[in-house]
């Protein structure tokens, strides 16, 4: 059996397409997992390719990864899981390794692709921050893995499907830690992940105002989305931490990707390098962005980008 989990519906939908591949091949069924008695989606799993939704019915606020970790064994004992894929989020990393060394097993965390070679699970994973990739092969069960959202597109709903949603209480022992206090991350509630068209800045901008040459070729675009390397939100603090892109920060996939004043190293790439096309402004010609860049413009930015903007505004009226 197949068991898909992520607190993030979107997550669990888009694992589900996977799921239901993996599922087929093995001639097993397909099971979401739901940990709250407050996610009301168990049709919408159904309709996406699930054939069954558990619903461990829990009255927990907040995620406590020791809970979570018994509760998600107990519906892999219950429903006889030997394949997982856990979403990962912030919340889904914390858990699947804990849950592989509970049960013994390993976990192949962000993976790439997920396949049967030769009869045995086959996981692919990038390594060396994008310049390899691993090929590893499960030889115990059960299987745990994590996937990064937007691997895979979800299922078109299919009305016609027919699941069975199971509800059932989950024994677990309180664990005594306490989480005392829940901090917000500083956001500006916008979702790069999401975004058609992606504008990012880099350290080439000598200062925060002047970000607003990028934010005039956005407004240009359709669906778009400020985005930056980590130095101007971790370092700078000119943009929140949602705009951030790369390997610590969003991975993101939008069909125009803009990176301006960014030098390419190969942990912004990470984040960025499946968007349909990228283009590149840095003064410096051998920038390591070009070598990502399907369109390259070699020139200073603030004379590059009032001259790009005037010239969209002219093609568009
Ligand atoms: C563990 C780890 C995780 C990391 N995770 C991330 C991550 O998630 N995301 C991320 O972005 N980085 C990440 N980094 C940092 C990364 O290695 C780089 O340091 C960072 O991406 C550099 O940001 P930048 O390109 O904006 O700045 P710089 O490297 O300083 O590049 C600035 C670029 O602007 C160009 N430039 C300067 N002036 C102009 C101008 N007037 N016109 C045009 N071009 C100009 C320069 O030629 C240069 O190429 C991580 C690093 C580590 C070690």
């Amino acid at each position: 059996m197949v068991l898909i989990y992520s607190n993030d519906r979107k997550l669990a939908l888009e694992m589900l397409a996977k799921g239901r591949e993996l599922a087929d091949e093995q001639g097993k069924q397909l099971t979401v997992a739901v940990i709250s008695n407050k996610d009301t989606a168990t049709d919408e799993y159904i309709r996406h390719g699930a054939d069954k939704v558990f619903v461990a019915h829990m009255d927990m606020d907040s995620f406590k990864v020791e809970e979570y970790t018994d509760i998600l064994a107990g519906i892999m004992e219950k429903t006889g899981a030997e394949t997982v894929l856990i979403g990962s989020n912030r919340d889904g990393k914390e858990l699947a390794p804990r849950l592989a060394s509970l049960l013994d097993t390993g976990c192949v965390t962000d993976i790439t692709d997920v396949y049967i070679k030769d009869g045995d699970l086959t996981a692919e994973r990038v390594i060396y921050s994008g310049n390899a990739v691993a090929v590893e092969r499960f030889i115990k069960k059960p299987h745990i893995m994590t996937v990064p959202g937007k691997l895979f597109d979800p299922l078109p709903p299919d009305d016609s499907r027919v699941g069975e949603v199971i509800t059932e209480n989950i024994d677990f022992e309180p664990y005594p830690s306490k989480i005392i206090n829940i901090q917000r991350m500083v956001s500006e509630g916008i979702n790069v992940e999401d975004a058609v068209s992606i504008v990012s800045c880099g350290r080439g901008f000598k200062n925060r105002e002047d970000m607003t040459l990028a934010e005039e070729l956005a407004d240009l675009l359709p669906g778009n989305t400020m985005g930056c390397s980590r130095p101007i939100s971790a370092d700078l603090k000119w943009m929140t931490e949602d705009h951030w892109i790369g390997l610590s920060g969003h991975k993101v996939k939008p069909k125009l990707y803009f990176a301006i004043g960014i030098s390419g190293q190969i942990q912004h790439i990470a984040g960025m390098r499946d968007s349909d096309i990228i283009v590149a402004i840095n003064k410096d010609p051998e920038a390591l962005i070009f070598k990502s860049a399907d369109y390259g413009i070699v020139g200073d930015l603030y004379q590059v980008l009032p001259k790009l903007v005037d010239a969209i505004k002219t093609k568009m009226s």
